[in-house]
């Protein structure tokens, strides 16, 4: 596919459009201007349309397959400071590819992959930033840690203790994917329920670190800073829809 003129300039301005609308809605939160980060999620988008956004300013790019992102990355490597960001489930086979390739994991689901990443970065002597995913609509399709009820969350503290204590991770906090709605302010009990859920295990677990929220797509991204992200994952709402590359 080749893009032209005005389909470059369509990704330009809707990634503009999607930084003012993050800044808007900080504002109306009250919070600081920057506090909510973009992550452009380019998964089976071409390396041309990937281009266009990271000459607009796009600084991360997220990606859910390990292998992939990999092809895609050769053609960013002169773009210094630009960050790869791990967001779909990571198969364990694949995790040393992950480890090695990615600057943040946002999706860790399981300690099983956590001591396997642990290991593989430690011989790599690299520390990698995480978030702990967790999911909050007991969807079966959704991964991470159950949390859909406020019943559940006492018993996760055992398993995050053990993520806390692996020396090559670097936890940071949370990220949750709400279900889909049709309108936006339905997902808001669920970013609500995360932010909870992190002000609890900050009280738990006050040896680790639980600032960062990643939660917020397309779709919901506003509700989702007005509950506390600061990490929002935004694909189609800035690179259009996704075409359906072979894989
Ligand atoms: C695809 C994906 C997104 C982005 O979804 P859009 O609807 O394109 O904004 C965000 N987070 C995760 C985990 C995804 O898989």
């Amino acid at each position: 596919m080749n893009l032209d003129q005005q389909d470059l300039e369509l990704i330009q301005n809707r990634f503009r459009v999607v930084c003012e609308r993050i800044e808007a809605a900080l504002q109306r939160a009250n919070r600081r201007s920057g506090d909510a980060r973009l992550v452009v999620v380019t998964k089976m988008q071409s390396t041309e349309v990937i281009q266009a956004v990271v000459e607009a300013g796009a600084q991360r790019l997220g990606e859910n397959y390990a292998e992939e992102a990999i092809e895609k990355m050769p053609a960013f490597a002169e773009h210094k400071g630009l960050e790869w960001h791990m967001i779909g489930h990571i198969q364990s086979r694949k995790s040393g590819l992950v480890v090695q390739n990615f600057d943040y994991i946002h999706s860790l689901d399981s300690v099983r992959l956590a001591e396997r990443i642990n290991r593989q970065a430690a011989e790599m002597g690299k520390r990698i930033p995480v978030l702990v995913e967790c999911n909050s609509g007991g969807e079966e399709s959704k991964f991470g840690f159950p949390a859909w009820q406020e019943e559940q969350w006492q018993a996760l503290v055992p398993e995050f203790e053990k993520i806390l204590a692996l020396p090559h991770l670097e936890v940071k906090g949370l990220m949750a994917m709400a279900p889909y709605f049709d309108v936006a302010e339905l997902a808001r009990p669920h970013f609500r329920k995360i932010r909870k859920l992190r002000d609890a295990l900050a009280n738990w677990l006050p040896g680790g670190c639980w600032d960062e929220l990643s939660m917020g797509m397309s779709g919901d991204f506003e509700v989702a800073i007005e509950e506390g992200a600061t990490w929002v994952r935004i694909g189609q709402g800035i690179l259009g829809a996704r075409p359906l590359l072979a894989r």
